[in-house]
């Protein structure tokens, strides 16, 4: 009998489904196929999207018997599964960009009432 791994490409498409695209540990969104979109869509660096890649995770580990099969494969990003990567680093980016966001949104409203009041004042 052949003891070739399994590819994990089928299951970790399946679960990649099952899981709307999320990532099974920390729930981020992740991508199967085009880091450049994704990192346009949230706002990312193409470095900072590759740590989002989908990967198939065994929920029991393959040495201990764990079977290549869609109930025990998840799909999972790259920075929960590679150790070297605190996630915190991510989560906390991500709310810096967002109030980065808010104090735009808030200085162009500034902006414009401004404008108005002088476009008024002539
Ligand atoms: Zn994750």
């Amino acid at each position: 009998m052949s003891q070739k791994r399994k590819s994990l490409k089928n299951p970790r498409n399946l679960a990649f489904l099952r899981q709307n695209g999320r990532c099974y540990y920390c729930h981020q969104p992740i991508w199967q196929q085009n880091p450049e979109q994704y990192a346009q869509q949230h706002g990312l660096s193409l470095q900072q999207a590759q740590r989002m890649q989908c990967t198939g995770e065994h929920l029991k580990a393959h040495k201990d018997g764990g079977p290549a099969n869609t109930e025990n494969i998840v799909a999972a990003c790259l920075c929960v599964t590679s150790k070297d990567i605190d996630l915190s680093i991510y989560l906390r980016y991500r709310s810096i960009v967002s109030d980065l966001l808010l104090l735009d949104w808030i200085c162009m409203m500034l902006i414009g009432e401004a404008m108005i009041r002088s476009v008024g004042a002539l």
